[in-house]
């Protein structure tokens, strides 16, 4: 019998709820679990599945995740809590001989910092233990270090140049919400930008490089220079990379509230005492932003994310490389009530979960996800709702 807990249950727990709901011959049995039990239960009785129970777990205490571990014995826990719950997890993962799946790296609470040292530090641990370790296990990332492992894997004899761009083209009809959870996600947007050259790291100003690139089915879009944690592991593990860089989309909208946020101080994570109680105004902020999980009723658009990459191809010769998927927020809204935000991070996670199930991505140790075999994880995904389509020899435009 294999079981999963899942812990979190907001966007994204709720399509992996959904997406492991739909394929109960690897998910035998499926438990939910967060601080706010009565979420777990109202996602559990919308799918309406006999094979998922709920509980209530504060994850940042590794007693009370100990303690669920030990009521519910499964194979794998799937974090889709905040970054902050990482280690917590990992270390009762160790104590209750639990493997462990994530889709966001480690950060400390009181500072917004990205990178993969504080749980590939738990490497040996994992691997004297004989337990599995998946770590950044959505879309970026996730399904971006998948697809550039397949481009080494079938296509490319030396990686040079590789571009992750993020479009999301999508329409919520608010003035200002985020996609994911806003505190998490306003602490990424608002660090400085980083990029990977030739052994080195750049930094550059906050969303300081920019220029339109075309996106599929979407066309012209501004995208910003940004950091994002899968390139710390990808120039690692394909060391022939010359340059790693990561773009996103904003709108206009979206920036000038996002300043206006940062000017007024709203961005801070620095607690401030308000009426004789400790507040940090960013975590204020997200409990007047739209819950990122009720924005898909009326989300249009699609998103597409993708690798952009160049270099030798098997022969030796020079090749331009790009795969991609395109998400519809509305679909994703029909299928699991959820916009493509949480969509394109849910099914990854969940596909993820499946190949470790099914012995494919059994490998004990901590891990990144371009250090599995790419094919039967994207053979899944084709057919779990996040299709992908490559293209030879394009203008990369990067
Ligand atoms: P939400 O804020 O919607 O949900 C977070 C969930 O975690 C909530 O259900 C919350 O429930 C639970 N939670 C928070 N703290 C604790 C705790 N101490 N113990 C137990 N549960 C807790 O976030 P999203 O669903 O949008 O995002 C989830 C994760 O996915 C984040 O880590 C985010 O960074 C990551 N992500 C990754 C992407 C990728 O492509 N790789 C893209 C988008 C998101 P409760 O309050 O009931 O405890």
């Amino acid at each position: 019998m294999n079981k999963v807990i899942i812990i979190g249950c907001g966007g994204v727990g709720t399509v992996v709820a959904h997406k492991c709901a739909q394929n109960p011959d690897v998910f035998n049995e499926i438990v939910i679990a967060s601080r706010n039990k009565a979420k777990c239960d109202a996602v559990a009785a919308a799918i309406g599945a006999p094979n998922i129970t709920t509980d209530r777990v504060d994850a940042d205490s590794v007693e009370q995740l100990v303690a669920l571990f030990h009521r519910h014995r499964p194979q794998l826990v799937i974090n889709v809590a905040l970054p902050y719950q990482d280690l917590t997890i990992m270390d009762a993962c160790l104590v209750c001989g639990v493997n462990y799946l994530d889709t966001a790296n480690y950060e400390p609470r009181d500072e917004a910092h990205f990178e993969y040292s504080w749980q590939w530090a738990y490497r040996e641990r994992f691997e004297k233990a004989g337990l599995t370790a998946i770590l950044g296990c959505g879309f970026d990332p996730g399904v971006t270090g998948v697809y550039t492992a397949r481009a080494a894997k079938h296509h490319f004899s030396e990686i040079h140049y590789l571009d992750i761009v993020d479009c999301n083209a999508g329409n919520h009809g608010k003035a200002f919400a985020t996609n994911f959870n806003p505190e998490i996600n306003i602490r990424e947007i608002t660090q400085k930008g980083r990029y990977y050259q030739d052994g080195k790291w750049v930094e550059t100003g906050a969303l300081e490089v920019h220029k339109p690139l075309n996106y599929p089915e979407i066309g012209p879009r501004e995208s910003y220079l940004m950091y994002h944690e899968e390139l710390e592991s990808l120039v690692i593990n394909y060391p022939t990379i010359k340059r790693a860089r990561f773009w996103m989309t904003f709108g206009q909208e979206y920036l000038t509230h996002l300043r206006v946020i940062q000017d007024i101080g709203m961005a801070s994570i620095e607690p401030i005492n308000y009426q004789g109680m400790d507040i940090v105004p960013l975590q204020f902020l997200k409990a007047v932003l739209p819950n990122p999980k009720e924005l898909g009723q009326n989300y249009t658009g699609q998103t597409s994310i993708g690798c952009r990459i160049s270099g030798l191809d098997k022969e030796g010769k020079p090749l331009t490389y790009y795969i991609y998927n395109n998400c519809d927020h509305h679909a994703a809204f029909e299928e699991t009530g959820m916009q493509a935000v949480s969509y394109t991070t849910g099914v990854p996670a969940m596909t993820g979960a499946m190949m470790f199930l099914k012995g494919l991505w059994s490998k004990p140790g901590v891990h990144n996800v371009e250090e599995f075999d790419p094919d039967p994880f994207l053979d899944v995904l084709n057919r779990q709702g996040l299709p992908w389509h490559e293209k030879f020899n394009v203008d990369l435009e990067l």
